[in-house]
């Protein structure tokens, strides 16, 4: 590996300075420079247009067509005096990442001339070719005509030259074919069900809006070393490479002070994502080497999730920059930690009440618990359908691995929240409470945010945990789209929320009170809940059994976990909050299912090529070395003599004879089952053949390269191994 090494260090010497970093000197001067927002709206668009938009972001009216011209007029003299020259419909089909058409403000103006032009119409709706996006056989691709929809709640922005609208994107049948779509049916449908619970409380609450706090991890790896692994290159992930000695063990990485190319790096993508409106907040080095951590104050969930899909593609780019290459898998390297992307995740009432929140009065906090209660059963209720929404072919190599959550749902709760379910539970029973009952439950109650704040109890094992002031979905993906999640738990949620306000009115209904019925639903789920309560740690092998002993489902693969969408109760879910019609969710599941498949297969061909084109060979070679140095030796030596000396050699021989031909026959045989999976129409069958049949080559040949790794001549090793693309800074 001699010639990559030289070049790193060529790349090292010629790293050139960073730019300017920040233009000026606060950021507070530049934040949001680049983006269409309210301040720009106000400056660039008249009254009666502002005021539409700022109407349909606050409750969701439509623009007309008048307004809509107007608007785009601001937006076009804005982007103009920002230097773009085209704009874009920017959207999230179901593939990973976003997608984007430039097209320029250019139009024919007189004679021979143009000009720069901008409309309405391009400005709410344009009409992409969709066939080459995945539908999942929504669309044929005689019909292949697909609509973006402009997305007013996220304002546009200006990427490199680019105005960027955010759009929907949906079949000409109104099929969503985007994660976009159905993650703003979902934030509609908490918005409607949490209110309706919210009237409980505070008449005052007229809307819920959902928020999301994402931290987002990920490596950087050297990009002369990347280039040289085209495994990486090709799948996002090392499908070789025996561990580096050293790695993780001494956890000397976490938290440690920042190295200089990656601060230089980060601060780069700082500056940019700040005068892109995203209000990034931390930055730090993560568990194993090479792997760090951005993430950003909370916003609204929509829009949290846009930025956190800029803030992916800022990043690719600003690392090209700084010599670098981002990954975003799960678990790039075997043997060390793989990236998550914890999703923070809360409900606020217009009224700026956080819902997760203990509140300074015992009405306050019965609300309080009236929304973590419901949540916890949601979660119990909806744990396939989560755990389906980010097990993906990447993430199940993270998932179970040790440094992260098994594939068990569970909910942390802390002590103090767990003890006071386990008061509620023991308090209120299904009679009429004494008043000395409901004084003391109320105090308990209204106790709650001193204990709280005192004790902000924190466990990393566990896949959804309280954390104090909302919940954190920790299972969740680096290189997912947040929305799969989101979708997941508001629906959950909202779902949820509906059951609890029908159970409590039917009590109102028979007289009790609006307080006891409150209580006595809430203990009901209390108890029902109890078996997804786990404060314990979740990486440990008790909990498995533990968790089997209490009926919660622990489903590793991808194909088994995909079919949680299509269960009855799910489906019927989804179509009653308007998420999902049955055909969107078939044709969404078949994407899944579709991704999984063409990821294995890719896996499985990237594999096979360099399994026979560059170890075997180089093996081989080394082998011949080995053979010609045993030659000499018996020419030189001969009986017992020779045999002392030679004979560790010719065991080595055949060692690396073994690890040869087993990598041969193993190839063939993956060879033949991805051509028997291959003809196999049924997608859901196709997917569960990969699982079963291809994928475990892609371990098995994995293990006799590694063994290799080992032994072979360093200087003819033909990639880059663990230790220099862990660290290599
Ligand atoms: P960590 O979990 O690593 O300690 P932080 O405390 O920095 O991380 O918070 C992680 C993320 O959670 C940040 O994006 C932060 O803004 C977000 N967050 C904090 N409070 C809330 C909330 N109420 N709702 C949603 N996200 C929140
Ligand atoms: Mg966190």
């Amino acid at each position: 590996m001699a010639k990559f090494r030289v070049n790193a260090l060529t790349e090292v010497l010629n790293r050139k300075p960073v730019e300017v970093l920040r233009e000026k000197n606060l950021v507070s001067d530049y934040y949001g420079m680049l983006v269409f927002n309210e301040s720009k709206m106000k400056k660039y668009l008249s009254k009666d247009a502002y005021k539409a938009v700022m109407e349909a972001i606050e409750s969701g009216t439509t623009i007309n067509r008048k307004m809509a011209d107007q608007v785009a007029q601001g937006m076009k003299t804005w982007a103009l005096e920002n230097g773009a020259t085209h704009y874009t419909h920017w959207f999230h089909p179901l593939t990973d990442g976003t997608a984007e058409k430039h097209d320029a403000f250019v139009e024919h103006g007189s004679e021979a001339s143009v000009i720069e032009a901008f409309s309405g119409s391009l400005l709410a709706q344009q009409e992409p070719d969709a066939s080459s996006f995945p539908s999942g056989g929504i669309r044929q691709t005689f019909e292949a005509r697909g609509y973006t929809a402009w997305d007013p709640t996220s304002p546009a922005f200006i990427s490199e030259t680019t105005l960027t609208i955010p759009t929907i994107f949906i079949s000409y049948t109104g099929e969503a074919l985007d994660y976009k779509t159905p993650l703003l049916r979902a934030i509609s449908a908490v918005d409607k069900a949490a209110t309706t619970v919210c009237q409980y409380f505070d008449k005052d609450v007229t809307s819920v809006r959902t928020n999301l706090g994402w931290e987002q991890e990920y490596f950087l790896i050297d990009e002369a070393l990347y280039m040289a692994r085209p495994d990486l290159v090709l799948t996002g992930r090392t499908l070789m490479g025996h561990p580096s000695s050293k790695d993780q063990q001494l956890d000397d990485h976490y938290f440690s002070s920042i190295p200089t190319r990656a601060n230089r790096f980060m601060q780069d993508v700082e500056n940019e994502a700040y005068k892109l409106g995203i209000p990034l907040k931390t930055r730090h080095n993560e568990v194993a080497p090479n792997q760090f951590e951005f993430a950003p104050i909370f916003e609204e969930a929509n829009l949290a999730n846009d930025h956190n899909q800029l803030m992916m593609d800022i990043m690719q780019k600003i690392a090209r920059r700084h010599n670098f290459r981002i990954l975003f898998h799960e678990k790039p390297f075997k043997g060390i930690n793989g990236s998550g992307k914890h999703n923070n995740w809360s409900l606020q009432t217009n009224t700026g009440v956080n819902l997760y929140s203990p509140g300074k009065n015992p009405k306050s906090n019965l609300q309080f618990l009236t929304f973590v209660v419901n949540t916890l059963k949601a979660v119990y209720d909806g744990q396939d359908l989560l755990r389906a929404s980010i097990l993906t072919a990447s993430n199940t190599h993270r998932l179970g691995a040790n440094e992260a959550p098994p594939s068990i749902l569970s909910v942390f709760l802390g002590t103090e929240v767990s003890n006071m379910l386990n008061l509620m539970e023991e308090a209120v029973v299904d009679r009429k409470m004494t008043p000395d009952e409901k004084t003391a439950l109320k105090l308990n109650i209204g106790r709650i945010p001193e204990i709280i704040l005192d004790n902000t109890d924190r466990n990393r094992t566990s896949p959804f945990a309280f954390t104090g002031n909302r919940f954190e979905f920790r299972a969740v993906g680096s290189s997912a789209n947040n929305a799969s999640a989101l979708i997941v738990l508001n629906a959950l949620v909202a779902n949820q929320l509906t059951k609890f306000q029908k159970a409590v009115d039917a009590l109102i209904e028979k007289k009790v009170k609006k307080d006891e019925a409150i209580f006595q639903v809430l203990k009901e789920l209390i108890i029902l809940s109890k078996p997804i309560c786990f404060n314990g740690d979740g990486y440990s092998e008790n909990w498995v059994k533990e968790a089997a002993k209490r009926g919660l489902t622990n489903i590793k693969n991808v194909p088994e976990s995909l079919a949680s969408y299509m269960k009855p109760e799910f489906k019927e879910l989804f179509q009653q909050l308007e998420i999902f019609s049955e055909s969107e969710l078939k044709g969404r599941v078949e994407v899944e299912y579709e991704k999984f498949i063409m990821k294995i297969q890719i896996e499985s061909r990237v594999l096979a090529d360099l399994a026979i084109n560059h170890i075997v060979p180089v093996a081989i070679e080394y082998q011949t070395m080995l053979l010609e140095n045993v030659k000499n030796l018996k020419e030189v030596f001969s009986g017992e003599e020779f045999k002392k000396l030679a004979g560790g050699r010719v065991e080595l021989i055949k060692t690396i004879n073994e690890h040869i031909s087993a990598i041969k026959a193993k190839r063939e045989e993956m060879i033949e089952e991805r051509k028997k999976a291959n003809v196999i129409n049924d997608v859901v069958k196709k997917a569960k053949t990969y699982d079963n049949k291809v994928k475990p080559y892609l371990e098995e040949i994995r293990e006799h390269i590694d063994k290799l790794e080992l032994i072979v001549d360093n200087e003819r090793w033909p990639l880059p191994k663990y230790r220099e693309l862990l660290f290599t800074r």
